[in-house]
């Protein structure tokens, strides 16, 4: 008899009669929009949750969108002189995905072993610089964004720097002085995220002028009219999609509580292993990475883990500039940067489960299997 399955993430959103209590409202109006009332709702909650002006937080489709009118907000589209937006090549396509539907050319550079995120001072001295239109530096897996480095790299180079910033709602609402005046920083309401709208992201920014950009951006490039007047897409959240994220916001308290006592057993379960276990907070909630001693130990370990019915996930592989779709952009000039960080930590770090209701016996489960190949 083979063992349950453990997923490597199971989220779980408010129940319909939660979400449908907010819904509830644009049915009785009859009013079916996006940017409607209850996403402004959505909106001014968490700006006050964060203690921030109004026009800090602007919800988008996702996070992926979100990114992509944070960029054609604060750096326009790509322009031939400068046609490249530099990325970490440590990180989940969407970055680049979204620096590419703007016009720009993903240049890939390598990540710091500590903090797994772009050099922001290195970023400075790029041979490549008066070619890059776009600085695109992520805050992996929920960790800290170095967002008063980036505002030093975007005043000293005059580039336009947006912080991806996709897993860390938590360390915005720790800390809501990291939402900066200068750098844009977006983040994800995915499900597989802490606090999730079921898809849906938004830009922080506390910059009024380029806060109306972000919505211009979203909406077709339309300001209170119906012509495009700039760059722009269909980025807007829709308030069905704003019902959940106000249920949840309900009892998102609990929810990082639950986490809490989740990420104690962990530490509690996994601290005979080997290598280097990084929990949250110092990772967003819905992240256990297990930094294996060697590539080798890491690949027995997803082999046994698979053999016991038990998922794990790498989250950002080995790096976007070894998937297929990116090859493209290592052009001559380009293909020979070695991106040695990058690839270590892909070989050697583990996304293990992780779950709000994740139950003693489960990691101890897992813990067994991975003490198992040691
Ligand atoms: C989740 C995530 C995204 C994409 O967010 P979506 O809401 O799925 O579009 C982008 N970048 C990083 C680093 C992420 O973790």
């Amino acid at each position: 008899m083979t063992a349950p399955f453990l997923p490597v993430c199971r989220p779980q959103l408010p129940s319909a009669a939660a979400i449908s209590a907010y819904w509830q409202e644009s049915d009785t109006a009859r009013q079916y929009t996006n940017r409607g009332p209850l996403v402004q709702r959505l909106e001014a909650r968490l700006v006050s949750r964060l203690g921030l002006a109004s026009y800090t937080v602007r919800t988008a489709s996702n996070g992926t969108s979100a990114i992509e009118v944070a960029i054609l907000a604060a750096a326009g589209p790509a322009t031939e002189a400068r046609p490249y937006a530099l990325i970490p090549s440590y990180t989940f396509a969407a970055t680049a995905l979204a620096a590419e539907r703007c016009g720009y050319k993903p240049l890939f550079c390598d990540v710091d072993p500590v903090t797994w995120a772009m050099d922001l001072v290195a970023a400075a001295r790029h041979p490549l610089l008066d070619k890059i239109g776009l600085i695109l530096p992520v805050a992996p897996y929920g960790r800290r964004p170095q967002i008063r480095q980036a505002e030093a790299l975007h005043s000293a180079t005059g580039i336009a720097v947006v912080v991806d910033a996709s897993a860390c709602f938590e360390q915005l609402l720790d800390d809501p002085g990291l939402v900066s005046a200068t750098v844009p920083m977006t983040i994800s309401f995915h499900a597989t995220k802490t606090f999730s709208t079921g898809e849906g992201g938004a830009v922080l920014w506390n910059n009024p002028a380029g806060q109306v950009l972000v919505v211009q951006a979203a909406n077709f490039g339309f300001n209170y009219s119906r012509r495009s007047e700039t760059a722009g897409t269909n980025a807007k959240m829709s308030d069905l999609h704003a019902a959940v994220g106000l249920a949840m916001l309900d009892t998102f308290e609990q929810r990082r509580a639950d986490y809490a006592a989740t990420v104690a057993l962990w530490a509690e379960l996994a601290a005979p292993l080997p290598g280097a276990l990084h929990l949250p907070p110092d990772l967003g909630s819905v992240y256990i990475l297990w930094q294996t001693p060697t590539a080798q130990i890491m690949d027995q370990a997803i082999g046994a883990l698979t053999a016991a019915n038990i998922d794990s996930r790498r989250w950002y592989e080995d790096g976007l500039h070894r998937q297929p779709h990116f090859q493209r952009f290592s052009g001559p000039d380009l293909q020979t940067i070695p991106l040695p960080v990058t690839e270590d930590l892909g070989g050697r770090l583990l996304g293990l489960p992780m779950a709000h209701d994740l139950t003693r016996d489960q990691i101890a489960r897992a813990v067994g299997v991975l003490q198992s190949v040691l």
